[in-house]
């Protein structure tokens, strides 16, 4: 029987859901992304996760970490303050990529949970929560939590609780996010994206030219992006998914594609979307 819980977006769903502005909105009411990601080792991920979030979105992206300069140089619209702390306004989080597993990746986690606001999880992000359950325990459970592993970073943090990937899944990622009480986004040819309360949505949608460096740090941006305005979590996760996807197959033209141009693709993406093209 086929699964009711179970559903793939199409082009219009995305569609309606990206968040059009209108006469009486501003760059705050359009939402505001911040991005905590990358360290002198990985500055490109602070870079292209911002970089993704500033083409998905019409309010505003705040960037805290280490890769200020380098976010500046490519992003000027880009408001980079210091630290989490600094950033005001923020209304969604992307925090992990290229964070680095040390106690500054920690300290910044943390403050980003303090903040209570929606937050996607990703890579060094999800490696930390894995190491340091405490960290998950002392966020605001209230703020809902968008992970994002591939599937290397499911098993670090799933297998501790007793949750392995074999060939279903679907009901890895289900049980994952029922376990964490948030939504799991697991990468793969056909991601699937879980929430808490059973959702759950298989991206027909497929690209292999995402199998390249970065490209994950893009889909934190468009994640962050689409949280930022307002949208529902799990619905947030899958539109952004869906957007990738077309992000890839937009920029690639049967060609490898780095994930600086797949980001790049990004407002071609949403016209297609919004059947603009
Ligand atoms: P990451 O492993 O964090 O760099 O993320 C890689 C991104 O590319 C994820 O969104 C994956 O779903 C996607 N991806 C990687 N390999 C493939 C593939 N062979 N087919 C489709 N999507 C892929
Ligand atoms: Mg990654």
């Amino acid at each position: 029987l086929p699964d009711p819980d179970l559903i793939t977006l199409e082009a219009d769903d995305v569609g309606f859901a990206w968040r059009v502005p209108g006469p009486s909105d501003d760059k705050y009411t359009q939402g505001v992304t911040g991005i905590a990601a990358g360290s002198s080792t990985y500055p490109g991920a602070a870079v292209l996760s911002t970089g993704a979030a500033v083409l998905a979105t019409s309010g505003m992206v705040r960037y805290a970490g280490w890769a200020a300069d380098h976010v500046r140089d490519r992003w000027p619209e880009v408001v980079a303050t210091g630290t989490v702390e600094d950033a005001g306004r923020v209304q969604a989080w992307v925090v992990g990529p290229g964070l680095g597993t040390g106690q500054t990746g920690r300290d910044v986690l943390t403050a980003v949970f303090s903040d209570g606001v929606p937050t996607c999880v990703d890579a060094d992000g999800i490696t930390l929560l894995a190491a340091t359950p405490a960290l998950w325990d002392a966020r605001d459970p209230d703020a809902p939590v968008v992970l994002t592993p591939h599937a290397g970073e499911f098993a670090r943090i799933a297998e501790p609780l007793g949750i392995t990937l074999g060939a279903d899944r679907v009901a890895a990622a289900r049980a994952l996010a029922k376990r964490l009480d948030a939504v799991v986004l697991l990468k793969g040819n056909a991601t699937v994206v879980a929430a808490p309360d059973g959702r759950t949505l298989v991206n027909a949608a497929t690209s292999s030219w995402l199998a390249t460096a970065g490209s994950g740090d893009v889909l934190t941006g468009l994640i962050g992006a689409l949280l930022a305005s307002g949208l529902d979590p799990w619905l947030a996760a899958g539109c952004a998914a869906w957007l990738h996807v077309r992000s890839a197959e937009l920029a690639a033209h049967d060609a490898p594609v780095p994930a600086s141009l797949i980001q790049q693709a990004i407002p071609a993406a949403i016209r297609a979307a919004r059947n603009l093209v």
